[in-house]
């Protein structure tokens, strides 16, 4: 604000005195008509004019280096100290830089804390906070660039843990811990910062042309930081059976939740844009552990393809449909189809089909109350054999379902070959409809695709009535999303399903 009222007070000013010498040129003109003098007094007030102005740039260039000056000197006191700090990408640039020009040297990436992450930090998270930024200002000040000895040290704070990369042999790897370590503690104890201080480091030692990616030799360093701290050990180094190890503990978890059947099904319901109610509904799993409460399938379903046991999970929620759909039969309730999510990995079972049919009979399920959910990937990996294995499911009577339609590998091209009951249009696509008039002809597009190809259109992932009324104008035919109803356990989907306001008569949705 200072800088641009001074330009304009300046430019008023230069205005204001070339006006007045427009006025006196006149007067001279009138007054003296001889030319000599007309000229003379021109070229004075010509010089006059620029000496005038120049001095006012002069002036106005200096006080706009001032503001600048204050404004750079106001950005440093208000900037928190952490962004001093390189950020994860330039850090990852500035390491993959550095180890170019020196593939074949020791490096090493370092991985540290000053604290246990696992203690509860909830009432000092504001002086852990604080004793970070101060280790942050050590670490800037250890490595500055004008010390000849640290050149090729890089650092850089992520997610609660410092990483420095260095290009260096062990014995000054040890030193340079020992010496982080010592200084840690020094801060700790000058600050008074009363924290239970307990540095942490977790070393990759990159080989000479090491294959790894950057960024994993960042989440290797991290592992053997978390594992230092779970062992109170205070360096680790990597080592491959760590990954390993990890990945094992994981699937291990997740087949002991499956024995001690923590897994439990939530239903999300469809509504039909044609008929106003409710058509269908889909089964999602969730995982309620007593350890970690109640856990989202993102965040387990890819760990337990992986190891093996996704397909236990599945067949696990699909009985629990037919359980549950039993159990609504026999009390006289309300019952609509559910589609269930298989996997790209059990789809080619030999048993697959089998065993969805023998679970269907074991609790009477009709084959028209079950659908089947799959992703586009898993027709993508061999399409003749996706095609028979979807023809013999429908023979049953079972329809199946194309997931999440416009990510991965489909195109409009396979989607007309492969038989599909219904297509679900990807969350992704729905999110930005109001707003954004391309993914609005996109979606648009879509729908009319399907429906022309003689599929149900069903939009994932709805939840305003904005989304809703545009759907409805494109002529979608199923809605799912939370602007009906969120996943919700099977008793409050059963009274959803006698009761709501969606379904009633009269009501304008
Ligand atoms: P999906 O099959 O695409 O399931 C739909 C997901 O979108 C669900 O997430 C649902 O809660 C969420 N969703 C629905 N409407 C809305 C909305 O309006 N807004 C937002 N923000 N989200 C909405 P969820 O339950 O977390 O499931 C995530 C994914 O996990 C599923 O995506 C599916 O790929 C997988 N999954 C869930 N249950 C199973 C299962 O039993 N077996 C297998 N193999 N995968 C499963
Ligand atoms: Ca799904
Ligand atoms: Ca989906």
């Amino acid at each position: 604000m200072r800088s641009l009222k001074s330009r304009l007070i300046s430019f008023y000013i230069a205005l204001g005195i070339f006006i007045a010498l427009f006025i006196t040129l006149i007067l001279f003109l009138t007054f003296l008509p001889n030319i000599q003098i007309w000229i003379t007094s021109l070229l004075t007030l010509l010089t006059l004019a620029f000496g005038i102005f120049a001095t006012i740039m002069f002036f106005n260039y200096n006080s706009q280096k001032n503001v600048n000056k204050d404004l750079i000197e106001e950005n440093k006191y208000n900037l928190h100290r952490e962004s001093v700090f390189y950020n994860y990408n330039t850090f990852v640039s500035k390491i993959s830089s550095n180890w170019e020009k020196v593939n074949s040297q020791d490096g090493y990436v370092i991985a540290f804390s000053c604290l246990r992450n696992n203690g509860s930090l909830n009432n000092s998270a504001d002086r852990a906070s604080e004793l970070n930024g101060v280790v942050s200002d050590y670490i800037c000040d250890l490595f500055a660039e004008n010390k000849p000895d640290y050149k090729d040290y890089i650092y850089c704070y992520n997610r609660g843990t410092f990483i420095i990369s260095a290009i260096c042999n062990e014995n000054r790897l040890n030193s340079l811990i020992a010496e982080i370590e010592s200084n840690i503690y020094r801060i700790a104890k000058e600050n008074d910062f009363r924290l239970y201080i307990q540095p942490y480091f977790g070393v990759y030692a990159r080989k000479a042309y090491d294959t790894r990616q950057i960024h994993e030799m960042i989440a290797c360093a991290s592992l053997s930081r978390e594992i230092a701290e779970r062992n109170f050990e205070t360096i680790v180094m990597f080592n491959n059976s760590m990954l390993e190890n990890k990945a094992k503990e994981e699937i291990e978890e997740i087949s002991n939740a499956i024995d001690r059947q923590e897994f439990v099904v939530y239903y999300q319901a469809k509504y039909c844009l044609t008929t106003k109610r409710f058509n269908s509904s889909e089964a999602l799993v969730r995982w309620n552990s007593p350890e970690h409460g109640l856990v989202s399938p993102m965040k387990f379903i890819d760990k337990a393809e992986n190891g093996g046991l996704i397909h236990k999970i599945d067949m696990f929620v699909f009985e629990q449909v037919c359980k549950d759909l039993n159990e609504s039969k026999r009390k006289g309730r309300r019952l609509l189809p559910v589609s269930v999510n298989f996997s790209l990995y059990e789809f080619y079972g030999q048993n697959f089909i089998d065993d969805i049919i023998n679970t269907m009979e074991k609790y009477n399920i009709p084959p028209s109350l079950i659908q089947l959910e799959i992703t586009e990937g898993t027709t993508g990996v061999n399409t003749f054999l996706s095609i028979a294995i979807i023809k013999k499911i429908r023979e049953y009577g079972i329809k199946v379902l194309m997931d999440d339609f416009g990510v991965g590998y489909s195109n409009f091209n396979n989607l007309k070959n492969m038989p599909f009951d219904a297509i679900k249009i990807d969350k992704s696509f729905i999110d930005n409809i109001v707003e954004d008039e391309k993914s609005r002809q996109i979606v648009k597009f879509m729908i009319e695709f399907i429906k022309e190809t003689g599929m149900e259109a069903i939009a994932e992932g709805v939840d305003n009535q904005n989304q809703v009324d545009i759907l409805k104008r494109f002529r979608l035919d199923t809605i799912q999303g939370f602007f009906y109803s969120r996943p919700i356990p099977y008793n409050e989907y059963e009274a959803l399903l006698a009761n709501n306001n969606f379904e009633k008569k009269g009501l304008k949705i």
